[in-house]
């Protein structure tokens, strides 16, 4: 039994076994199908002292990350998504005040997705970012990047080369690192010491919620809360100050923390408090302390702080494998034609837990050329390119990045040109007619 990484406490409660998987993002090339491919438990547990939910360690960063299929930039929605986020973060910061030469540091921070609206705005930037070729993407796209993981030995490397940083972004990574305190200390050596850490994180609420369970895979060690993150913080010397609630990932939340002596208050991480420093731009202040009191109360509400909010998610978990399965089956007896779309990692999961194979889903189709001719982990489904789709006039599009459902809604209207519908897995399945 391992023990919880943030308080050590060896009270872990199951909350949802999906069995054992490969990694989600290990694509396999054709010439890897005749070897053993190795499957690691997916057994998602909460802490009942600090109420972490977490799996395991089985597999390192260092493994997934090493080449790392996922380029951000392939995201129509999340490109804009980083520009708005600049956009504001640069306003309410005041980065771009010429008085200031201001840095920006982003942790993780893909193929420069986020960076190259600082780079447009001449505002002195730096990514770290551990996938070599996709932070060899990002140089190439004119963001500096460094190739490194951060601890707080790589932080304090930083900024003892760059200087503090006034800004530290830390997008869809925060999850992603076993080692949470250290990873957090690595982002308060970066930081400077009245600066701002500004963290994105998919939100165990919603997961919670809307059967995001397809989200829980071996590269999320961790599952937060705003209570839960707020302590995790605490932990590397990072006070919660802040939070907005983000539709992204199907429900994100932005952290907003600061060094722990910058806001002036003991290190508990329990009470996020702001404005001890009368002068500083913060005039969000009363608000920020609000939200966040906002949201802790919903969270408590929905049974998150007991043993309660969790026990009936297996249940609701099991009812969405048998709902998929049952519209698969009934189609293909129908003699109807199904295909995928998309191949995200959380797609791998769900696949996976139902036990989809070519039989029930021939292909699915990507626009990242990546995956092109490569194969899902596990179940083996071909990935081909989206013109496919309009080639094969498929009777119903399983869409797998159900989290981009609006958008996907519009860009794959085609589909309804020849009677074609989409099926979303989650949070329960439903059946969408598409208008050309
Ligand atoms: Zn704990």
């Amino acid at each position: 039994m391992t023990r919880c990484r943030l308080c050590g406490s060896e009270a872990m409660a199951s909350v949802v076994d999906l069995g054992a998987t490969p990694p989600c993002e290990s694509f396999l090339a054709a010439d890897r199908l005749d070897e053993p491919e190795p499957a690691y438990p997916l057994h998602l547990r909460v802490c009942t002292d600090c109420w972490l939910a977490q799996l395991p360690p089985l597999i390192t960063p260092e493994e997934t990350f090493k080449e790392y299929a996922y380029f951000s930039s392939y995201s129509t929605s999340w490109v804009e998504h980083a520009r708005t986020f600049v956009a504001e973060a640069v306003q309410r910061l005041g980065l771009d005040s010429e008085d200031k030469d201001a840095f920006v540091v982003e942790v993780a921070s893909n193929d420069g997705y986020l960076l190259r609206h600082m780079v447009d705005r001449g505002i002195r930037c730096l990514g770290i970012e551990p996938s070599e070729n996709v932070g060899a993407a990002a140089r190439e796209a004119g963001v500096p990047t460094l190739t490194q993981f951060l601890d707080p030995a790589t932080g304090s490397h930083v900024r003892a080369e760059h200087g503090p940083a006034d800004l530290v972004v830390a997008n869809n990574v925060y999850a992603h690192i076993p080692d949470v305190v250290g990873f957090t200390r690595g982002l308060r050596a970066l930081v400077a010491d009245d600066g701002w850490v500004s963290i994105e994180v998919q939100h165990l609420l919603t997961l919670i919620e809307e059967n995001q369970y397809d989200t829980i895979y071996h590269e999320h060690f961790q599952y937060y809360t705003v209570a839960s993150a707020s302590r995790a913080l605490a932990g590397g010397g990072l006070a919660l100050v802040d939070v907005e609630l983000l539709p992204t990932h199907g429900g994100s939340l932005r952290l907003w923390a600061r060094p722990t002596e910058a806001t002036g208050e003991p290190a508990n991480g329990m009470s996020p408090a702001l404005g001890a420093h009368p002068g500083r731009r913060l005039g969000e202040e009363p608000r920020a302390r609000g939200r966040v009191a906002d949201v802790l109360a919903r969270e408590k509400a929905a049974g998150l702080q007991e043993l309660s909010g969790y026990t009936e998610f297996s249940a609701r978990v099991a009812k969405v494998r048998r709902d998929l399965l049952k519209f698969l089956i009934e189609a293909a007896e129908r003699g109807e034609t199904v295909v995928g779309y998309g191949a995200p990692g959380k797609g791998n999961t769900l696949l996976n837990h139902c036990g989809i194979r070519p039989d029930l889903l021939p292909y699915t189709v990507d626009r990242n050329p990546y995956k092109h001719g490569r194969f899902t982990p596990g179940t083996r489904i071909p990935i081909l390119p989206p013109e496919q789709l309009a080639a094969d006039r498929p009777d119903h599009v399983l869409v797998l990045p159900w989290n981009l459902r609006a958008e996907l809604v519009e860009q794959l209207s085609f589909v309804g040109d020849w009677g074609g519908r989409l099926v979303f897995p989650i949070p329960e399945l439903s059946i969408v007619e598409v208008k050309p």
